[in-house]
C-alpha cells in the first residue's frame, strides 16, 4: 500500500521506512509458525556455516549469481520475508486517530479510538495519557 484514504479526508501515506503511523501485526495464531519457520531458517544457516558450507548453502537458496546476497544480507532477507509473509499491516490516521487494520490484500477495516483523537499508538513515542 502506498496511500490509504481515511474517511476523515486525510491521506495516509506509506512511501518510506520507519513510519510512526504504521505497524506490522503478527496474529497470535501465526506467531508460533513465524518463530518456528525463522528458527529453522537460522538453524540451517548455522549448520551450513559450522560445516563450512555457507557459500554453497546461499548459492543453493538464491542461485549462484552476482547479485546473490552475502550472509548478513541473506539474514535480513529471510527475516524480512518471514515477517512480510506472516503479518498484516495497520495504519493510524495522523489526523483523526482512526486505526486501519488490514483484513485482506488492499482491504482495511477502520477502528476509532475511544478518545476520538490521534494517540500515536503505532509510534515508538505514543502520545502521553
Ligand atoms: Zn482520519
Amino acid at each position: 500500500m502506498s496511500k490509504l484514504a481515511c474517511t476523515c479526508g486525510n491521506i495516509i501515506r506509506d512511501q518510506t521506512d520507519s513510519l510512526p503511523h504504521k505497524a506490522s501485526i503478527i496474529k497470535d495464531q501465526q506467531e508460533e509458525n513465524f518463530i518456528q519457520d525463522l528458527a529453522q531458517e537460522m538453524n540451517s544457516l548455522l549448520i551450513a556455516a559450522k560445516a563450512g558450507n555457507l557459500e554453497a548453502h546461499l548459492d543453493n537458496r538464491y542461485g549462484n549469481t552476482p547479485w546473490r546476497p552475502k550472509a548478513a544480507e541473506a539474514c535480513y532477507d529471510i527475516i524480512g520475508s518471514a515477517l512480510l509473509n506472516s503479518s498484516i499491516m495497520a495504519y493510524e490516521c495522523q489526523s483523526c486517530g482512526k486505526l486501519w487494520v488490514q483484513k485482506a490484500v488492499n482491504s482495511f477495516v477502520p477502528f476509532n479510538p475511544e478518545s476520538g483523537v490521534h494517540e500515536a499508538v503505532l509510534s515508538v513515542n505514543p502520545a502521553p495519557n
